[in-house]
C-alpha cells in the first residue's frame, strides 16, 4: 500500500523507520545500528548491522541463483517485463520513497519528488527498454569458421552505494546490473538505507526472484570490506570516497581480482569566458553546479574560474542568485538547502570553511552556520574569491557549499587551471565563441564537460570520471549495460 510523505515524516517522529537485511538465508544476527535525520539529529529508527556471515550467505544463495539461472536464463524480454511491473510500483510509491530519501539524508522533500525519485524511475525504464536491444557480433572469419562474440552477464555483482542520491545511486547501479543477468548484493550507505530497503521490497513485490536481487545493510568496515574481499564476487560498483574507492582497488588485488568500477568524487571547474552571457538561466546554472544538493555531489562546480573582466558583475549577479536559495528544514517545500549528512561531515566542511579563511581567500557571500535550525548542521551557500591555486579550497574536494573563485586572463590560463586537479568527473564552461568551444572542450580533462550549462547528462549518457574520480567504466547510457558483462568468443570450426 502506497503512503503519504506525512505519513512517512510521522513514522521517522514515532521512530518507526527501518531497513534490514532482504536475503535468501536468514540474517546471522539481530544487531541494528540507530539512525538518526540530518534534519534534526533526532533518532527516526534503526538499520540492521549485517555481518561478514550475511555477506557469505548471500553470496553463496546468488551464485546458486545465477548458475541455476532463475534471473539470468529468462529471456531479456521476460526480465524487462518484471522491470517494468517493478517500475510501476514505484510510480505508485514516489511520494514515499521521496520523503524516505528526505528524511534519511536531509535533502530538500521538493528535490526528491520532483529529482531523485523520477531520475530513479526513469533509470529504471531505461534499462528495462535497452535489455532486449543489445546484440552480439559476428566476426569477419572467413568460411572456416563461425566467430560469434557474446556478452554474458559477469555473475554476482556488490553494488556498494554513497549516501548523497540514496535512491538514484541505488538506480544506476541494480538497473543495468540485473538488466544484464546478473545476481546482485546491494550495500547501501549505512547512512541512508531507507529507499534501498523499500525499492527492493518493491522488486520482489514485481517479481525480481530474491536470489538475484538481495540487500544487506550495515557499516562499511563490514559489509563493504566482506564485499571487496569476497572470493566468490564477480565485480563489485562502487560510487563514495576516493579513499574507501582505493580500498577496493586492494581488496581487489587481495582476493579474486574481481573487476572494479570506481566512481569517486571531484573538483569540477566552471569557466566564465569573457564573451559568456551571464543572464538569469546562465546565473542559474552557474548556483546548481555550485550548490545543488547542498553540493553533496560528486559532479558540484566547485571552482569557479572567471575572466577578471566579468568577475565583478558576476559576483554581484550570483549574490543576488543566491537570495533565492532558501536554508532550512527539508519538510519545508521552500527549502533549496538543507543540511550536511552528519555531524563529522558537517565539521569538516566547517573547517574548510575557517580554513579558506586562514589561507587569505576573500569570503563575498554566505558563509553563515544556522545553528538555530535542528541539528545545526546547515552551512549556507558561501562563495570566496581570491581562491588561488596553492589553496586547499582550490584543492580539495570539500562535499559542501563552499564555491572557490579564481580568476583568470587568457584562454591558456584558464584550461590549465581547469585541469590543475587530481580529479577529473566534470566541468562546465560559457562562452559564445564556436571555435573557443571546441578547442576548450577538447582541452578539458573531464568525463562530462558542459557548454553554456550544467549538466550532467542524463540516463542515456555515460557518467564517470577521468583521472582520479573514476576507475573502470562509466554509469550510465548504454556503456554501463558493458560493465556488467563479459565478453566471450564461441569459434565455431566449420
Ligand atoms: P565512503 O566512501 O566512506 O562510503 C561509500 C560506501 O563505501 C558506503 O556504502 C560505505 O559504507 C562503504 N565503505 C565505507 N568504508 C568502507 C571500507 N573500509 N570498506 C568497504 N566499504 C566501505 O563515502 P561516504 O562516507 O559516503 O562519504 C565520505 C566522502 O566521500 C564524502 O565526504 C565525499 O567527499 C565522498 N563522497 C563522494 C561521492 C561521489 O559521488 N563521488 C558520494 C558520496 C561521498
Amino acid at each position: 500500500m502506497s503512503i503519504t510523505k506525512e505519513q512517512v515524516f510521522e513514522q521517522a517522529k514515532q521512530q518507526k523507520l527501518w531497513a534490514g537485511q532482504l536475503t535468501v538465508a536468514d540474517p546471522q544476527s539481530e544487531a541494528t545500528l540507530d539512525n538518526h535525520t540530518p534534519i534534526d539529529n533526532t533518532l527516526i529508527g534503526q538499520i540492521a548491522a549485517g555481518t561478514a556471515e550475511d555477506v557469505d550467505a548471500a553470496v553463496k544463495a546468488a551464485r546458486d541463483g545465477f548458475e541455476n539461472g532463475t534471473w539470468r536464463r529468462l529471456a531479456p524480454s521476460e526480465r524487462k517485463t518484471i522491470m517494468q511491473r517493478w517500475c510501476a510500483l514505484m510510480h505508485e510509491h514516489a511520494e514515499e520513497l521521496a520523503a524516505l530519501d528526505c528524511v534519511d539524508a536531509g535533502k530538500p522533500i521538493t528535490e526528491c519528488l520532483n529529482t531523485d525519485i523520477p531520475a530513479t524511475i526513469e533509470t529504471f525504464e531505461w534499462y528495462a527498454e535497452a535489455a532486449d536491444k543489445v546484440f552480439g557480433k559476428v566476426a569477419p572469419t572467413g568460411s572456416a569458421a563461425l566467430g560469434l562474440i557474446i556478452q554474458e552477464p559477469i555473475g554476482v555483482v556488490g553494488a556498494v552505494l554513497p549516501w548523497n542520491f540514496p535512491a538514484q545511486m541505488y538506480a544506476w547501479k541494480v538497473a543495468p546490473a540485473l538488466m544484464m543477468g546478473n545476481s546482485v548484493i546491494v550495500k547501501p550507505a549505512a547512512l541512508t538505507s531507507l529507499s534501498a530497503y523499500r525499492l527492493t521490497e518493491l522488486a520482489y513485490e514485481a517479481g525480481v526472484p530474491k536470489e538475484a536481487l538481495q540487500l544487506i545493510c550495515g557499516t562499511g568496515k563490514t559489509i563493504g570490506a566482506a564485499i571487496g574481499r569476497h572470493m566468490d564476487i564477480d565485480m563489485v560498483s562502487f560510487t563514495g570516497s576516493i579513499e574507501v574507492g582505493r580500498l577496493f582497488l586492494q581488496y581487489s588485488a587481495q582476493s579474486n581480482l574481481k573487476e572494479i568500477v570506481l566512481e569517486c568524487g571531484g573538483k569540477s571547474p566552471q569557466v566564465i569566458f569573457d564573451d559568456a552571457v551571464l543572464d538569469d538561466a546562465v546565473i542559474n546554472d552557474i548556483l546548481s553546479a555550485a550548490f545543488w544538493n547542498m553540493s553533496e555531489n560528486c559532479s558540484c562546480g566547485s571552482r569557479l574560474l572567471v575572466h577578471s573582466s566579468q568577475k565583478e558583475s558576476l559576483l554581484n549577479k550570483l549574490k543576488e542568485g543566491l537570495k533565492g536559495w532558501k536554508v532550512g528544514s527539508p519538510y519545508d517545500v521552500e527549502t533549496a538547502i538543507g543540511p550536511m549528512i552528519e555531524k563529522a561531515h558537517f565539521e569538516k566542511v566547517c573547517h574548510y570553511l575557517e580554513t579558506a579563511k586562514a589561507e587569505g581567500a576573500t569570503l563575498v557571500a554566505g558563509g553563515k552556520i544556522h545553528t538555530n535550525l535542528g541539528s545545526g548542521w546547515y552551512i549556507e551557500p558561501t562563495i570566496f574569491d581570491n581562491v588561488t591555486p596553492d589553496m586547499t579550497l582550490f584543492k580539495e574536494e570539500v562535499f559542501g557549499p563552499l564555491l572557490a573563485v579564481t580568476s583568470f586572463e587568457t584562454d591558456e590560463e584558464a584550461i590549465a587551471l581547469a585541469n590543475d586537479t587530481e580529479f577529473g568527473l566534470a566541468a562546465s564552461f560559457y562562452t559564445q565563441n564556436i571555435k573557443r568551444a571546441y578547442k576548450v572542450g577538447s582541452a578539458i580533462k573531464a568525463g562530462t564537460v558542459s557548454i553554456n550549462g550544467f549538466s550532467e547528462g542524463d540516463i542515456t549518457t555515460p557518467f564517470g570520471g577521468y583521472k582520479q574520480s573514476g576507475f573502470g567504466g562509466r554509469d550510465n547510457g548504454l556503456e554501463a549495460l558493458s560493465q556488467y558483462t563479459q565478453t566471450k568468443t564461441i569459434w565455431l570450426v566449420n
